[in-house]
């Protein structure tokens, strides 16, 4: 079998006094889309921080795209930080929460071309066909018709859709949501998904989904992991992963829970 794209190994992370990962050992699979679930504050993000070579490894090691980020050795050489560095530029992140300041003036096709930067270098102008693939990048997250609104006027699900296509701008093999669903209605909820969905096939993408509504993997996603206090509490497909028992056990009982508030 080929080698996962992003394996991690008894990885250990803590920020001060809280530890966000408490041993975690992860293999995804190359075209995989991986679920990452769990209450906040269960480590989410920090796993993404880790395959995005931003995190610090307390113990254990990370491989990403054949590069290997170990604990203590991060900060220590220019010649691994440039490594990295390559190895990021391969992957694009789509950040929880507002992408871009509602008061910088950029319309949505200049916020898309932000992605490409990284690609055309930051001190040249984009040419004719970065401003196509950028509308072609428009079409496929559906947002051609509001292609010159500014994108503070954007609502949040919009919003959304010109972050991943931002990051689609970059041209990675990795992509990396974070929370997208987070704080949108029903319809954009459904609407983001299928677009990260179809971005996912088409792109040919390796794609890590946090949220902590674990039904929003339910549909698209290959395998999920379910976290517990930096730990993984279950992993496996949707369907086996998401039972009753298993939630109960990472969300604990709303329903008990709600009555000894009250
Ligand atoms: P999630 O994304 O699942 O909500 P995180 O990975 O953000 O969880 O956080 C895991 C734990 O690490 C939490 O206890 C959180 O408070 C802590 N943590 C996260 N980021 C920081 C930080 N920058 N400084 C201090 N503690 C942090
Ligand atoms: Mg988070």
């Amino acid at each position: 079998m080929a080698e996962p794209i992003v394996s991690l190994k008894d990885v250990v992370v803590s920020y001060r006094e809280d530890i966000a990962l408490r041993g975690v050992s992860l293999n995804i699979n190359e075209g995989e889309m991986m679920g990452i679930a769990g209450p906040n504050g269960s480590g989410k993000t920090t796993i993404l921080t880790v395959v995005n070579g931003l995190g610090r490894l307390e113990y254990g090691e990370a491989n990403v795209l054949g590069y290997q980020m170990k604990a203590g050795r991060r900060g220590r050489s220019f010649r691994l930080n440039s490594r990295i560095a390559q190895m990021r530029k391969m992957i694009g992140y789509v950040p929880q929460g507002a992408l871009i300041d509602p008061r910088v003036p950029v319309n949505v096709r200049e916020a898309v071309m932000i992605g490409r930067y990284g690609l055309i270098g930051l001190f040249r102008y984009p040419a004719k066909t970065d401003w196509e693939k950028v509308d072609r990048l428009l079409e496929m997250v559906d947002m051609s018709h509001l292609s010159d609104r500014p994108f503070g006027h954007l609502s949040g699900g919009e919003q959304e859709r010109v972050a991943i296509a931002r990051a689609l701008a970059q041209e990675p093999r990795i992509l990396l949501l974070d929370e997208p669903t987070t704080g949108l209605d029903w319809r954009s909820r459904v609407e983001i998904l299928n677009i990260i969905e179809q971005v996912h096939k088409e792109r040919k993408l390796t794609t890590l989904l946090v949220t902590h509504d674990p039904q929003d993997t339910f549909n698209i996603c290959d395998r999920v992991v379910l976290l517990k206090n930096g730990l993984i509490a279950a992993l496996g497909p949707p369907k086996e992963v998401l039972s009753e028992g298993n939630l109960k056990a990472v969300y604990g009982d709303r329903q008990s829970e709600t009555s000894r508030r009250s």
